[in-house]
């Protein structure tokens, strides 16, 4: 009896193995043509300054529904990777992100723009992006582009000239997840970066060892000449807490889900004139 239930679930595993594989097989299928039939988009979501609670900026997140159901980006964003489709869609992004940036009524927000290592390994991703902001006519200080640790880790060839490169274009450079990667200290030691985003995991303990880990990562910000975000603020104590730390922006539910783009545009004005 104990043997029938061993290849039960032996039969159950392979099963949900199987099931798993069809599924991305048919989501990478259906992903070649997303671009073409219209069926990515972006949210926006705000990025407050810490001080003014005013929007600095928007996160630009990717957005894709197939076939009535929304496919999360840590689902579709890994098989992109591994295809080699994230280089077009990341390009798609970059677009549309210039092509917003040319719209907000406010010629200071910037856009944090995820690209993947996949992507900024591509040579000419340097001569885009530098296209793309001449094209659209951005000043490019307003493109922030987002990066993960892996990036430094994988990527460790070339990875100084190309942050140079952009730094050369104005591009500012963030580092994302900030704390969760390889390399931290070393990245942020040997690279010149513009902003640092504390991964959500050290803001949900901020009352606890995160409270510890962001003021560390202040001191270093002050020392190194960076400026940090954090990421995942559910709640006004999270929020009241960061800036008493001090903490330069803020991103996260409490100030806002990611919308879409008509929706974050439109807390633009009304911004405006709350402080004229
Ligand atoms: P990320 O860059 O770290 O983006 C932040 C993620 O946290 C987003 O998830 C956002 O919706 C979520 N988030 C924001 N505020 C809160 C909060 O208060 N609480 C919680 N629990 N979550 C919050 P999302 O949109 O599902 O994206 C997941 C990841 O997918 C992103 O993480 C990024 O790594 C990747 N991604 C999204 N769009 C793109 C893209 O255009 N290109 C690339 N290469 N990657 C992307
Ligand atoms: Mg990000
Ligand atoms: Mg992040
Ligand atoms: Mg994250």
């Amino acid at each position: 009896a104990q043997q029938d239930h061993v290849h039960e679930r032996i039969a159950f595993y392979n099963k949900s193995l199987e099931h798993n594989l069809l599924r991305r097989t048919a989501l990478l299928e259906a992903l070649r043509s997303a671009l073409a039939v219209g069926s990515l988009s972006l949210a926006l979501q705000p990025i407050v300054s810490a001080d003014s609670q005013r929007i600095a900026g928007f996160e630009v997140l990717l957005r894709w529904k197939h076939n009535g159901e929304n496919i999360s980006p840590a689902e579709f964003i890994p098989l992109a990777e591994q295809s080699g489709l994230i280089v077009p869609v990341g390009y798609w992004v970059l677009e549309q992100a210039c092509q917003i940036l040319t719209v907000i009524p406010h010629a200071t927000a910037s856009l944090s723009v995820n690209v993947s290592v996949i992507q900024i390994q591509d040579p000419h991703f340097v001569t885009n992006v530098e296209q793309l902001l001449n094209k659209h006519n951005i000043a490019p200080w307003r493109l922030h582009l987002e990066v993960t640790e892996t990036f430094f880790h994988q990527a460790q060839h070339g990875v100084k000239e190309t942050i140079s490169r952009l730094h050369l274009l104005g591009v500012k450079i963030s580092i994302d997840d900030f704390g969760t990667g390889y390399s931290s200290l070393s990245v942020i030691q040997n690279l010149n970066i513009d902003y640092v985003k504390i991964d959500r995991a050290f803001v949900a303990n901020i009352f606890e060892k995160g409270q510890s880990i962001v003021a560390a990562v202040m001191t270093i910000a002050h020392g190194l000449n960076f400026q940090v975000v954090a990421e995942g603020v559910e709640t006004p104590e999270q929020a009241a807490q960061l800036a008493k730390l001090g903490v330069h922006f803020m991103q996260g539910y409490y100030f806002s889900k990611p919308v879409p783009v008509k929706q974050a545009l439109a807390l633009l004005p009304q911004q405006r004139q709350d402080s004229a």
